[in-house]
Order: C-alpha cells, then sequence, then structure tokens
C-alpha cells in the first residue's frame, strides 16, 4: 500500500454515525473490510447490533419534524455544497472506491461524477416541489393538493457502486424533507463514511443522516423495517434480497423503492452501425468489471453480423489489461469476492457444456487477488444459465437471431426489466423496440443509460419505484388533499 493511500484510509471515520455524533458499536464489535484485489484488511470498523440500529431511527426520527419544517432553499443550499464537497474530494473519493470495490480509478473517477450529479440535481429539485389548487367539477369547493415529505427512511445500498447507490437516495430524500438511516454494503462501507463527513461540512443537522455499518444486514434491518415510526424502505440489491424486504414491509404496508438485479439484452441488428455496437458492447459489459445491474448480460446478434461482432468485440477483450484499479491503464480489476470468480466460471462451463465456445479468456487469474479473465463466448445456446441469471462479471456472451420477432421474444424472455441496449440504424424499427421491450429503461445505439436528470428503474422482477429524474423526488413525498368547501 502506497503512503497515500495509507494517508487516505486514516482519514475515513470507523465508527457508526448517530444523531451527529460519531459513535463505537454498543457492544463494541468490529469487522475488517478488504482491498479485493490483494485480500489484504485495509481498515476494521463498527460492526452495528440491532440496539444500535434502532437507536439510529430513534435520531432520524426526533429529527424529522425540524428537518420538513425547514425551507426548501436551505435543504438545496446544503445539497449544493455537499456536491461542491465531493468535487472537491473528488480524488480521496475515486481511490478509496478503488480499494474497497476494486473498480479501475478510472471508472471510479465516473462514479464521483455521476453520484455527485445526483446532489445537484436534487438541490435544484428541492425548490420546485409543486402543489395543486382549483375548484372541484360541482363548483361547491376548492381542491388543494400539496406535496409532504413521507417521513424517516431506511436505506440498504449494494457494493457496486458505493458513492453513486448512496447519493441517489440521500439527495431525494434529504431534498424532499425526509430524514434517513443508510445501511451501506458491508464490503464497501468505506465510501459511505467518508460521505457523511462530507455532509456534516455541506450542514446537514444532527440526526437528519444517521449510517449503521454491519455484518448482520438481516437481523439490524429486520426491526428498523418493523418499526411503526418507519415510513420508507428504499432498497438497492439483489432480487432475491428485495423479495424478503418487501415481505417484511408489507407487514407496515409499508411505502418501498426496489432497485434490484437486472438481465440486460443487447440486441445488434443486422442494419446496426458495428463499430458503434462494438464500442457500446464494451462499455455496456465490462464497466465496473461486468458488476452493474445495467451491465448486458445476453448479447443478442442477427446472425448476418453475429461472426464479425464476435471477431471485433474478442480482439478488444484479448486486448483488455488486468490488474489492481489503482494501476495505470487497467481496464479489469477484481471481482469483489471468491464467490464472484466461481460463479463467472460456473455459467461458461454451463454455457461450453451446451455448446458455446469460449472465443477469448474464460479462466480465473491465479494469484492473489480475485480475478477473472476479460471473456467472450459465441453460439450460446436456450436453455444456459448464462441467459437466465445475472453474471455480474466479465463474460459476454452471444447467442444470435434471424428476424425482429424473434430478437423480441429472447430479449424479453427473462424475468427481469430493468434496462435493454438495442442497435439499429433504422429509426422506425428503433421506435417499435422502444414499444415492444419489457423494460425500465432503454439505450438506443448507447451502452450506458445513467444520468441523474433521468428515472432509473425496472418493470417485472428489476423492481419498484424510479430513482432521478423529475420522478426522484416523488417516491419520498406522499399527496395531501385538502377540501374547502365555498
Ligand atoms: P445483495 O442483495 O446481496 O445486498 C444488497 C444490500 O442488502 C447489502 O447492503 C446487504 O448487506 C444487504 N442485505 C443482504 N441481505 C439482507 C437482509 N436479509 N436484510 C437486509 N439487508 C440485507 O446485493 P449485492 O450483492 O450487494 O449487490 C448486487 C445486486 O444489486 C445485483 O443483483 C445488482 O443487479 C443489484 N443492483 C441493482 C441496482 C439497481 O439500481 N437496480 C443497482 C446496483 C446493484
Amino acid at each position: 500500500m502506497t503512503d497515500s493511500e495509507s494517508d487516505l484510509l486514516a482519514r475515513v471515520p470507523t465508527q457508526l454515525f448517530i444523531d451527529g455524533q460519531w459513535t463505537d458499536a454498543a457492544d463494541a464489535r468490529t469487522f475488517a473490510v478488504r482491498d479485493p484485489a490483494t485480500g489484504a484488511v485495509i481498515r476494521e470498523i463498527a460492526d452495528a447490533s440491532p440496539a444500535d440500529g434502532l437507536r439510529a431511527l430513534d435520531a432520524a426520527v426526533a429529527a424529522q419534524e425540524a428537518w420538513a419544517a425547514t425551507a426548501p432553499r436551505e435543504r438545496s443550499d446544503i445539497l449544493r455544497r455537499a456536491f461542491d464537497l465531493v468535487r472537491a474530494h473528488a480524488e480521496d473519493l475515486a481511490l478509496l472506491m478503488t480499494l474497497e470495490m476494486g473498480k479501475p480509478l478510472a471508472e471510479a473517477r465516473g462514479e464521483v461524477a455521476y453520484g455527485g450529479e445526483f446532489l445537484r440535481w436534487f438541490s435544484e429539485e428541492a425548490v420546485r416541489v409543486a402543489g395543486r389548487y382549483g375548484s372541484n367539477p360541482e363548483g361547491t369547493g376548492r381542491v388543494v393538493v400539496s406535496q409532504r415529505p413521507v417521513g424517516p427512511c431506511f436505506f440498504i445500498t449494494p457494493w457496486n457502486f458505493p458513492l453513486a447507490m448512496a447519493t441517489r437516495k440521500i439527495a431525494p430524500a434529504l431534498a424532499a424533507g425526509c430524514t434517513v438511516v443508510i445501511k451501506p454494503a458491508e464490503l464497501t462501507p468505506l465510501t459511505t463514511l467518508f460521505f457523511t463527513q462530507l455532509l456534516v461540512e455541506a450542514g446537514v443537522p444532527a440526526g437528519v443522516v444517521n449510517v449503521v455499518t454491519t455484518t448482520s444486514s438481516g437481523d439490524v434491518s429486520a426491526p428498523i423495517i418493523a418499526d411503526p415510526r418507519l415510513r420508507k424502505l428504499s432498497f438497492t440489491g439483489s432480487t432475491p434480497v428485495g423479495r424478503k424486504l418487501m415481505a417484511q414491509a408489507a407487514e407496515g404496508v409499508l411505502r418501498v423503492s426496489m432497485e434490484l438485479g437486472g438481465n440486460a439484452p443487447f440486441v445488434v441488428f443486422d442494419d446496426a452501425d458495428l463499430d458503434k455496437a462494438v464500442d457500446g458492447a464494451m462499455l455496456a459489459k465490462f464497466r465496473n468489471i461486468g458488476q452493474a445491474c445495467t451491465a448486458a448480460n445476453r448479447f443478442i446478434v442477427h446472425e448476418a453480423v453475429a461472426s464479425e461482432f464476435s471477431r471485433r468485440v474478442s480482439e478488444r477483450v484479448a486486448a483488455m489489461t488486468i490488474g489492481r484499479g489503482t494501476e495505470d491503464g487497467v481496464q479489469i480489476g477484481p471481482l469483489i469476492d471468491d464467490r464472484a470468480v466461481a460463479k463467472a466460471g460456473e455459467l461458461v462451463a454451463d454455457a461450453v457444456e451446451r455448446g458455446a465456445r469460449v472465443v477469448t479468456g474464460g479462466h480465473a487469474v491465479e494469484g492473489e487477488g480475485t480475478f477473472y479473465e476479460p471473456t467472450v463466448v459465441e453460439g450460446v445456446t436456450a436453455g444456459s444459465a448464462i441467459l437466465r441469471e445475472e453474471i455480474f462479471g466479465p463474460v459476454l456472451a452471444i447467442s444470435t437471431f434471424s428476424d425482429e420477432d424473434e430478437a423480441v421474444r429472447l430479449a424479453n424472455d427473462t424475468e427481469y426489466g430493468l434496462v435493454s441496449y438495442v442497435f439499429t440504424q433504422d429509426l422506425a424499427r428503433g421506435h417499435r423496440m422502444i414499444d415492444r421491450l419489457e423494460t425500465g429503461m432503454m439505450g438506443l445505439n448507447v451502452g450506458v443509460v445513467s444520468n441523474a436528470a433521468a428515472p432509473f428503474g425496472g418493470v417485472k422482477q428489476s423492481g419498484v419505484g424510479r430513482e432521478g429524474g423529475l420522478e426522484g423526488i416523488h417516491e419520498y413525498l406522499s399527496v395531501k388533499y385538502t377540501l374547502i368547501p365555498n
């Protein structure tokens, strides 16, 4: 580890943040955070118990009324300062994400820029929450519709985008006037802890944002979700955990947002600009080492261009540089853990057993860290597990189709519906695909769609609710209607 890495890690808080205070877990337990590129422990931090979680909720509940009563402009100014602070600390945040999660530094910088934009966007939205005033149809009274903050929120975030998944929830909640308890993933808690310091510096009052880090996610979360004082649960993570949390939330008819798994189709028609399709494929597949809910999972390519697409993409993939994300020029960092490496290997083996061919890659990398080679498999056949499951690794799997109806059928043949990518130069076909694909988001001739100004979210088992865009703040507002007779 370099001196600047040690210096940064020494500046990361190691305690829980409750009611404006950094505090140890009640029973003083701690846990280790590791660098997946080396397996080395990089920090020991507080391991919250269920009692700590409820203390954090107490603080959020106590702060709710005063926070909701602040002027929207004040909340907006705080978020704007937080945005400026994220920009000022961009290098620290980026390096921290690379150290705890493994992504190449250049991509971590990209995440800081993307994650920071939610603070700016919602600082702008905080002052634009509108209501309605009008006559009822009978002409006997006035209808007044206003928007109120839903109240204290609980956030559970995943490890793959440690900063952006936090800002995408915290920014709209604070803008709307809600207080927050956040539980980051145990694999990557440091970024949230560092970011919390910036929120404090930006002026977020005590109790408005509380952070609990823990290895007992289920035990700490369940009592918070069951508490009638909680008004909203927002979760980003896998569909199986989301399903479990929705069931818990149903007990109290708790409002939920669920940003869950994906199985994105990447459809390349025979009229596509293949250069653009290959560029899009590299981004859609290998960004974040394939560990994105929006990662292209199934490359569905017209049979007339499939071998050319496979050849061009494989050439690029074979030339990718693997290594620790801090090293110059690295494009493929480590996967998050051993299980992720094993899963990539199993999915490739299953595809090959069912008739697919490995064009490049196809092995775990020997030595320290949890690396898997960037891989292309072509000729993937129906029934292969790789077409059903999230790969969450750097494996590009190609199958073919012969006409538009078949492409649509294959693309929609999944329980997920987060994002789809379509490459065609036929405008009318592009519009038909927008209508026909069962998806919350679509990239037409582009391999990345995420943007703070756009509604992010899925249909089917990819979740409920939207983050970002004009829609994002409404996840944290409830509509109140008042009738005033004439
Ligand atoms: P995960 O579901 O294993 O964990 C997500 C979070 O839930 C973590 O904080 C974890 O500690 C916590 N958790 C796990 N079990 C829990 C329980 N029983 N009760 C309460 N909390 C619990 O997911 P992951 O491996 O961290 O992240 C990868 C998954 O997230 C993928 O499926 C990916 O597609 C999805 N994801 C979705 C989006 C989106 O916006 N749709 C974004 C990023 C990641």
